[in-house]
């Protein structure tokens, strides 16, 4: 059987701290496949999203290049408008029926997930795979949602600490790829 996971984000930089959430996934949960699905937009962070979305595209791209089993999923950006995971979901519970699905979060999202569209539907699609985060206690899942928590790699960074030390001038290198903090300088992001 294969066992797909699904990564959501806005990844606005994508930064270390997504790439070994991902590492820790590929591994414990030996996945085939792991999907990036960028956001068009969070329906948690409407107010403030950075970088548009081709820039974001660019960077994750970058970010995974050359990366075994990594694959990037921009069919929310190309839906447009506020991105529901639910939606992309479906599209792989339907695509690849005889999977198991695991869609990732940092701890961090735990506590929110009964609040995302169709709640109940997207509990019973996928495993819900958790991976630390510092700072974040140890929550348990909420019902009806179910499925591992990772050990991972734990790694306190943060697009919001990226996009505050580009603001002000301090280096990112060893928090990102050396590629995107490349195209980061290159394309004026976050300034
Ligand atoms: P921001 O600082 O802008 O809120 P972020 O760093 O949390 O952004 P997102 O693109 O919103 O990045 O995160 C996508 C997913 O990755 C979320 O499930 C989030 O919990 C998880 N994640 C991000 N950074 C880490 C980290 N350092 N450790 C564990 N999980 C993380």
């Amino acid at each position: 059987m294969q066992r797909i996971g699904l990564f959501g984000g806005s990844f606005d930089p994508v930064h270390a701290g997504h790439l070994l959430l991902a590492q820790a996934a590929l591994e414990e949960l030996s996945l085939t496949r792991l999907f990036f699905v960028l956001a068009a937009q969070s329906p948690f962070k409407t107010d403030n999203q950075f970088a548009p979305a081709a820039a974001r595209m660019q960077l994750l791209r970058l970010a995974l290049a050359g990366q075994a089993n990594c694959e990037v999923d921009d069919q929310e950006i190309r839906r447009g408008g506020v991105s529901f995971t639910i939606d992309t979901v479906r599209d792989y519970a339907r695509r690849f029926s005889d999977a198991q699905l695991y869609y990732l979060v940092g701890a961090d999202n735990v506590a929110s997930l009964p609040k995302w569209r169709e709640a109940g539907e997207l509990a019973r699609l996928a495993e819900f795979a958790v991976i630390p985060r510092p700072g974040e206690a140890p929550t348990p899942l909420p019902l009806p949602f179910r499925g591992p928590t990772l050990k991972g790699f734990p790694f306190g960074v943060s697009a919001s600490q990226i996009r505050a030390r580009v603001k002000a001038g301090l280096a990112i290198d060893h928090l990102v790829p050396a590629a995107v903090a490349e195209a980061i300088g290159n394309n004026r992001l976050y300034l």
